[in-house]
């Protein structure tokens, strides 16, 4: 990548994008993709947004209406990406433990409509490490996938970069106007621009964001070593997760789900827990993860959340407590709706996913935000038959 902005091209761009984080680099993609020259400009050295902060979990069967249609497209330029760009990806689909009948009756409720395989306890428990005895039931959401989140956005870059795509690396935009970029480093001009800071939107637009709503939602994670019975070979959903995904948490099943949570678990429905595990190649388990919304992200951690967190583990997958290798905060950008998209000035668009469904949803929304800022249609993805 150009970390060395002094190193200036010959600056004739068809699209400037601002933003390295997943949505960024899914415009880039989709501009690279009509053949259109590409910059993007970001003030960070590395990426380390909440794209490289969150689980990996391409939580693409528990999406709803204008989400499952952007999460189904970005299936397919995630299965291409990781075989252009050689980064982790397994078609691992997601494990749902159900712990209570009323978990049951919400799963049977959302399998009506395909995708969603039920399991019985006694499958859910050889499908994953579970303590014996927590599951009454569970399920399989087939179409999902798993990446490492720690590498997929860095490779996805390189691969652009390779592909002719320009990074302006520790380069701030500062403010934008049609056709015109002004960064810390000099203006960018460029017909068409696309505003993809994610939960930082109120820095540079400050007026749209609070128009909009979005505030962020900071997020308390962990990286443990834990002495699980088995590997861990897809996302783990609880009921917890259920009470929050679209798909789910529409249906009339999840108003006693969410009820009978809360009234048990005050504590866990004070930190607005999403009971939630990925595990990473090399065998460590992210843990997660609390929500707090606010106009600011609290840089101070509550170490009774995370020990909730800690407890959590340790009962569900009935280990001793696991060593924690890593703490950390992720941001995301927050509000009412769960899609930001605005023309800001002819031929510039802000766009954000404005809920915790980014890494699902970012590349097929990025996609559609090119085609609408661009003019030109989609090109078809052509690889996925043979990632399958
Ligand atoms: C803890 C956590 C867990 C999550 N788990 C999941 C999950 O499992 N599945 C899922 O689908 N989603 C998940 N999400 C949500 C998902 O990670 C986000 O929705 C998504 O990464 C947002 O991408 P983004 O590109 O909008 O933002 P970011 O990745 O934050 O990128 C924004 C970029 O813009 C840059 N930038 C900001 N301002 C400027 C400026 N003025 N000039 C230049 N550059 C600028 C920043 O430096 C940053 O690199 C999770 C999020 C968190 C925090």
């Amino acid at each position: 990548m150009n970390r060395n902005p002094g190193q200036r091209s010959s600056d004739a761009f068809d699209v400037a994008i601002v933003g390295s984080g997943i949505v960024g680099l899914g415009a880039a993609y989709a501009a690279l993709r009509r053949g259109l020259r590409v910059v993007v400009i970001e003030r960070g050295a590395r990426i380390a947004g909440a794209s490289v902060r969150n689980f990996g979990h391409l939580c693409i069967g528990a999406q709803e209406g204008e989400a499952s249609a952007y999460a189904d497209a970005g299936r397919a330029l995630w299965l291409q990406l990781a075989r252009e760009a050689d980064f982790w990806m397994r078609e691992s689909g997601t494990l749902i433990v159900a712990r209570h009948a009323d978990e049951l009756r919400l799963l049977e409720a959302a399998a009506v409509d395909g995708g969603i395989r039920l399991l019985d306890a006694r499958e859910i428990e050889a499908a994953s490490p579970l303590a014996p005895g927590i599951a009454v039931g569970g399920a399989r959401v087939e179409v999902d996938l798993q990446t490492n989140p720690r590498v997929a956005a860095e490779r996805i870059a390189r691969h652009l970069e390779s592909q002719g795509v320009e990074f302006r690396m520790r380069t701030s935009a500062t403010a934008v106007s049609s056709g015109r970029v002004e960064t810390s480093r000099g203006g960018v001009d460029a017909p068409a621009i696309i505003v993809a800071v994610g939960h930082d939107l109120d820095h540079l637009l400050p007026d749209l964001a609070h128009e909009a709503g979005v505030e962020r939602c900071a997020l308390d994670m962990m990286r443990v070593q834990a002495a699980l019975a088995r590997p861990l070979d897809a996302p783990l959903l609880t009921g917890w997760s259920l009470v929050r995904y679209g798909r789910f948490a529409r249906l009339a099943e999840a108003a006693p789900v969410r009820e009978r949570l809360h009234a048990e678990r005050p504590d866990l429905a004070a930190i607005d827990l999403n009971q939630m595990y990925t595990q990473l190649p090399d065998g460590s388990l992210l843990l997660g993860d609390t929500h707090v919304r606010d106009s600011v992200a609290s840089p101070f951690q509550s170490e009774d959340a995370q020990q909730a967190i800690l407890d959590e583990a340790q009962v569900i997958f009935g280990i001793s407590a696991p060593r924690v290798i890593e703490r950390w905060q992720g941001v995301y950008a927050s509000a009412a709706r769960e899609f930001l998209s605005r023309e800001i000035a002819p031929g510039a668009h802000a766009i954000a996913v404005t809920t915790g469904i980014g890494m699902t949803c970012g590349l097929g929304f990025a996609e559609q935000a090119v085609a609408a800022a661009t003019g030109l249609p989609l090109p078809a993805v052509t690889h996925e038959q043979d990632l399958r």
